[in-house]
């Protein structure tokens, strides 16, 4: 590559492919192009010192990469580019692009697809090895702040570099997760070249709520999540549930947080207008409400001479039984007084916990962005601008978001692969 510096600005000539932003899914981009282009064809601009940040935090350090349900199912977003991107990436390509790095995948027997190693670095480790292998040349700790396209050309600038280039793929990925390097700078450049982005907000994130019980921070079981919008349930979504200081969290919380941050964006959750939300949280789900009555009628025998706040402790965490009895205004009366009008509140106490969900900034802790760039100003096969040649956008940056379990990774490396195929 013909790189000119002049006084402390740094002017790259000639490069074939500029990818800005080297998350997971520039740094695949970066792979694909330069396999398709040859070495020496490829850069990629990152804005942090190292590519990669977030990729070492994704699954807890595991790396969830891919899941063997993939399925449009588990997405939402724009559903053209969806299809488009599964229909170009299976799993089974998955394997074969990481295998090529040596990289082999093991499942948790629920589906989600960690590197056999467990380890994200693993992940990282092999992309950034090909990509040195494939000679495509990293500039790290650059802002890019502006692209222009003139005479055919890109010019890709930050404060003190401008990249000269034929194709520029934009994948500077979402503003979720800001402690981990995230800006969501793309989408105000891409703004600039008159591609704009459907209303952003966050997904996959903790649910901060009214009822704050700083008891149960901490406490964790298995239950389901229900949204209820308008006094109608709209989603549910069974799995491990874990109480904070400031609200709801785990997976299965997450998995409904989507819809939460679409009603507090837009008023509106998958398109139909709602007035009031709240969460409603079954923590004894695999009972029934008759079920549970009886059991309860057992207990209240079993703890005749006990306050009501034991009840529950034979089945549930201790603070959470607490809790609950508290909840349903019964925690103080001895359980050989509980009428069985008052069981059947404990039964909905259990099987109908309520929440309030609350506005927060809830950017700070969410895994992904829902919106972006959709296939009103992108190409749905080819992830090219509708309006401007030779550009292209992968990753989260685009109107796709998809649940927990490695849908999203599983996106950003397919979309990742799609733009070489267009390049000459
Ligand atoms: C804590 C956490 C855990 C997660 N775990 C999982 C998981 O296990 N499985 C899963 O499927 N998904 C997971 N995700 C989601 C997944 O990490 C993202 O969907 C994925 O990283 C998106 O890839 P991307 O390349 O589009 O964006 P990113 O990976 O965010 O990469 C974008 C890159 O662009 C750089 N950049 C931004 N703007 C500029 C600019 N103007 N100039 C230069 N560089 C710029 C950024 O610094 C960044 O390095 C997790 C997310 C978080 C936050």
């Amino acid at each position: 590559m013909d790189d000119l510096k002049i006084g402390c600005i740094m002017d790259y000539k000639n490069v074939k492919t500029a990818i800005i932003g080297g998350g997971a899914s520039g740094l695949a981009a970066a792979i694909a192009c330069s396999e398709k282009l040859g070495k020496g064809s490829t850069v990629i601009i990152e804005r942090q010192p190292r590519t990669g940040r977030k990729l070492l935090a994704t699954g807890n350090g595991r790396c969830n990469i891919t899941n063997i349900n993939m399925s449009s199912e588990h997405y939402y977003g724009d559903k053209s580019i969806i299809d488009s991107v599964l229909s170009e990436f299976s799993v089974e390509e998955s394997e074969r692009f990481f295998g090529g790095m040596g990289i082999i995948f093991r499942s948790d027997g629920e589906g989600r697809m960690y590197p056999y190693s467990n380890q994200a670095t693993t992940v990282l480790d092999g992309l950034r090895l090909e990509c040195e292998r494939l000679g495509v040349e990293e500039i790290c700790d650059f802002l890019i702040t502006d692209v222009q396209k003139k005479n055919n050309v890109f010019l890709i600038s930050s404060k003190t570099l401008t990249v000269r280039a034929k194709y520029v793929v934009f994948a500077t990925g979402s503003q979720a997760s800001p402690l981990l390097g995230a800006n969501g700078s793309g989408y105000g450049i891409l703004s600039k070249l008159g591609i704009e982005s459907s209303p952003l907000f966050p997904a996959l994130s903790p649910i901060s709520t009214k009822e704050k019980y700083k008891n149960l921070k901490g406490v964790r079981t298995k239950g389901k999540v229900s949204l209820i919008a308008d006094e109608k349930p709209l989603k549910s979504v069974k799995g491990e549930i874990q109480f904070t200081d400031y609200g709801l969290s785990g997976i299965c919380v997450f998995e409904i947080s989507r819809f939460v941050n679409e009603f507090f964006r837009l008023g509106k959750i998958c398109g139909t207008s709602y007035g009031k939300i709240k969460i409603s949280v079954d923590v004894m789900n695999e009972y029934s409400y008759n079920e549970l009555y009886e059991y309860l009628c057992k207990c209240r025998k079993i703890f005749a001479s006990y306050k009501s706040d034991v009840l529950l402790s034979a089945a549930l965490n201790k603070k959470l039984s607490q809790t609950i009895a508290r909840y349903c205004g019964l925690d103080s009366k001895p359980c050989f007084r509980l009428t069985d009008s008052d069981i059947k509140k404990i039964v909905f106490g259990v099987k109908k916990f309520e929440f309030t969900p609350i506005i927060t900034n809830s950017y700070k802790s969410a895994q992904v962005s829902a919106g972006g760039i959709n296939s009103d100003y992108i190409d749905p096969v080819t992830l090219m601008s509708n309006k401007i040649e030779n550009l292209f956008v992968v990753g989260e940056l685009l109107d796709v978001d998809g649940e927990c379990g490695g849908y999203n990774l599983h996106f950003a490396f397919g979309s990742a692969m799609i733009p070489a195929k267009y390049m000459k």
